[in-house]
C-alpha cells in the first residue's frame, strides 16, 4: 500500500512541525485518509517511547486499531470501558488506544503513568477544547499532543488556538475535491411548504434537538421531504440513486421511511438506527451496499458505520447550525467508487460522477443554517455566499464549487471594473476600494478574490514568502496580514498572468492606477508606460465611452 502525495506532505509537515512545536494540529477532510496518516506519525514516534491514541467513537478506536495494524508492524490495545490495555505476557502494547470517556475518569487515568507516553493523538480534536479532553490531555503533560479534525471551525485563540501551538496542515474537503481525491459535490434546495424553525430554540451552539423534531415531525414536512427525496433520486431511467437520508431522530427517521415507500417501492426503503440491533444493523447495510435498498433513513447524530463509497445522494433532513456536524454528514458521500479499482475519482464512465446533496429550506427564522457552501469556502464573504446561493438555488442544483468560483469571478470582475472607472474619474485619487480588505489592490489587479478565513489565519509558507519577495509584490502585502490561502491565490494568479504571456505584476499596476487595462503583454505595457511617463505620469485622453460603465451585476 502506498501513501498519497498529501499524505506524504502531511506526515513531513507534522514531523518538521514538532522540531519547534509541542501541540500541533492537522486538518484532513473526512475521506481522506487521516487515520492511516496518524499511524505512520506514530510509527515515527515509537522509536522515542510508547503512544496514546485518544479517540471518542467506539468506531474510531477500532478503526486506529485495524489501521496502525495494516500499515505499521506497532502492537496495539483498547483501554475502553471492560477493555484494559494490559499487552500481553508482561509486555506493554506500542499504541494504547483509548476512549477518551473511559481516561475522563481519575480512577483509570491513574492506571497511566504521565511520563509514559512520548505523543499523545488526539482524533476530532474540535472537540479538545471541551473540559473533558483537556482533563486527559494535562494529565500527560510532557507528551508531544498531536490533534486530528476535519473540521477547523476555529483556529484562533478562542478555539483550537487555546490547545495546539500550530496547524502543520491542512487539507480540507475543497481541497481534496480539487485534487480529485473527493467526487465533486452537487447540492439542490428543496422549498419545503410549511417548514418553519423560527421557533426553535438553539442549545449548546446548536438547533435544540426536541424542538427540532416537533417541527420536522409534522406530516407536512414529512411528506415534502419525502417526495423531494424521491424526486431529487430518481434518474432519468427511473432507477433511484443510493440515497442516505439524515434524520433528526429514530421517530423522524421511521417516519420518513414510511412516507417515503408511499412515492416509490416501500421494500426498498429501510431505517435503521442506534436502537436496532448490531445483526440488524449489518444486514441492513449489507442490502443497502447489494442494492436492495436505495434509501437507508438513519439519525444524523449516529451516522457511525455509515461509510458507504457506493452513496451517490445524501439528503439532510437534519438542518443544523454544526459546520463540524454538516460535514460529518456529506462526507460520508464524497468517497469516489469506481467498479476499475481506481484510487481517487477518476474519468471511467461507470464510475461514481459526484455526490448529490439535497438540503431542505423553509422559514429559518433568525437561525442561520449550514449548507455546501459553508463546507467548501464559500460561506466566509457574505456577497460570495449570497450569489453562489442564487445560482445553486436557481437551476435545481449544481455543482457547489463551481458556483463559488463564479460567484468570486462575477465580483472580482465587477470590483476591476469599479477600479478601472473610478480611476478613469479621479485622476489624482488612489484606488481603495473595500477598505476593509486590506489586500483589496492586490486582489482588484490580479482579478481574483479570495475569501480570508478558510486557512483560518495560517500564515504563509516560507516558500510562499521568498516568492512574495523575488516578485516584488512584498510592498503591495502585508504577509504578516496575508493567510496561506491567499498567498496561493496570488501567486497562482501571477503564475496564470505569466503563462498567458500577460505584463508583470508591477507593471499592471501601473496601467490600472492610469486607468488602462492590465491585461495586455509585456510589450504593450512597457509602451503605454512610456506613454504615461511622456505625459507627465497622468492618464492618457480617452475617447468617451460608455462600455466600461458598471452594469447590472451590482452584488
Ligand atoms: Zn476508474
Amino acid at each position: 500500500m502506498k501513501l498519497r502525495p498529501y499524505q506524504e506532505t502531511c506526515i513531513a509537515a507534522t514531523l518538521g512541525a514538532f522540531q519547534a512545536h509541542q501541540k500541533v494540529l492537522i486538518v484532513a477532510a473526512t475521506g481522506t485518509g487521516k487515520t492511516v496518516v496518524l499511524a505512520k506519525i506514530a510509527e515515527h514516534f515509537a522509536v522515542k517511547g510508547r503512544i496514546l491514541f485518544l479517540a471518542h467513537r467506539e468506531e474510531l478506536i477500532r478503526q486506529a486499531c485495524d489501521k496502525i495494524a495494516a500499515w505499521t508492524s506497532l502492537s496495539t490495545a483498547v483501554e475502553m470501558g471492560g477493555e484494559r490495555a494490559d499487552g500481553f505476557f508482561g509486555q506493554p502494547p506500542d499504541v494504547v488506544v483509548a476512549s477518551v470517556q473511559t481516561l475522563a475518569r481519575a480512577a483509570r487515568r491513574a492506571r497511566f503513568q504521565p511520563d509514559e507516553y512520548s505523543l499523545v493523538i488526539v482524533d476530532e480534536a474540535h472537540h479538545a477544547v471541551a473540559e473533558t479532553w483537556q482533563r486527559v490531555i494535562t494529565h500527560f503533560g510532557d507528551a508531544k499532543v498531536l490533534g486530528c479534525t476535519a473540521t477547523p471551525d476555529r483556529l484562533d485563540k478562542k478555539g483550537l488556538g487555546t490547545t495546539f501551538d500550530t496547524a502543520a496542515f491542512i487539507y480540507e474537503i475543497r481541497d481534496a475535491i480539487t485534487d480529485k481525491w473527493l467526487v465533486p459535490i452537487r447540492q439542490m434546495i428543496a422549498r419545503i411548504e410549511g417548514l418553519d424553525l423560527s421557533a426553535v430554540r438553539t442549545t449548546a451552539g446548536d438547533l435544540n434537538e426536541s424542538d427540532l423534531e416537533a417541527v420536522m415531525l409534522k406530516s407536512t414536512a414529512v411528506h415534502g421531504v419525502a417526495q423531494a427525496t424521491i424526486k431529487a433520486a430518481r434518474r432519468p431511467d427511473g432507477t433511484i440513486r443510493k440515497c442516505l437520508l439524515f434524520a433528526t431522530t429514530i421517530a423522524h427517521a421511521h417516519a420518513l421511511a414510511t412516507a417515503i415507500g408511499t412515492y416509490t417501492d416501500r421494500s426498498r426503503v429501510l431505517a435503521l438506527s442506534s436502537k436496532d440491533g448490531s445483526e440488524e444493523r449489518r444486514a441492513g447495510l449489507r442490502a443497502f451496499r447489494n442494492g436492495e435498498i436505495d434509501v437507508l433513513c438513519n439519525v444524523m447524530l449516529y451516522s457511525e458505520g455509515f461509510d458507504e463509497p457506493l452513496v451517490e445522494m445524501v439528503s439532510v433532513a437534519r438542518p443544523t447550525k454544526s459546520r463540524a456536524l454538516y460535514s460529518q454528514v456529506i462526507g460520508r458521500g464524497t468517497r469516489p467508487s469506481c467498479p476499475h479499482g481506481c484510487d481517487g475519482y477518476c474519468d471511467h464512465a461507470d464510475a461514481k460522477r459526484n455526490l448529490l446533496v439535497l438540503d431542505f429550506a423553509g422559514n429559518a427564522g433568525k437561525h442561520s443554517l449550514v449548507n455546501c457552501l459553508d463546507v467548501l469556502g464559500g460561506g466566509a464573504d457574505p456577497v460570495i455566499h449570497a450569489r453562489a446561493m442564487q445560482k445553486i438555488a436557481a437551476d435545481g442544483g449544481c455543482d457547489v464549487i463551481e458556483a463559488i468560483e463564479q460567484a468570486q469571478k462575477e465580483l472580482a470582475d465587477f470590483e476591476r471594473r469599479m477600479a478601472l472607472e473610478a480611476a478613469r474619474r479621479q485622476k489624482d485619487v488612489r484606488v481603495t476600494l473595500r477598505e476593509v480588505d486590506p489586500f483589496a489592490t492586490i486582489f482588484t489587479i490580479l482579478g481574483i478574490h479570495p475569501a480570508a478565513g478558510r486557512w483560518g489565519g495560517v500564515a504563509p509558507t516560507p516558500e510562499q514568502r521568498g516568492e512574495i519577495e523575488r516578485l516584488k509584490i512584498d510592498r503591495e502585502v502585508n504577509v504578516r496580514l496575508l493567510d496561506r490561502g491567499q498567498a496561493a491565490e496570488i501567486l497562482a494568479a501571477i503564475r496564470r498572468r505569466r503563462a498567458a504571456g500577460l505584463c508583470t505584476f508591477p507593471q499592471a499596476r501601473v496601467l490600472l492606477k492610469f486607468g488602462e487595462n492590465p491585461d495586455v503583454p509585456f510589450e504593450a505595457a512597457s509602451g503605454l508606460i512610456d506613454q504615461i511617463a511622456r505625459n507627465g505620469w497622468k492618464p492618457l485622453p480617452k475617447p468617451v465611452s460608455n462600455s466600461l460603465t458598471p452594469t447590472s451585476v451590482v452584488p
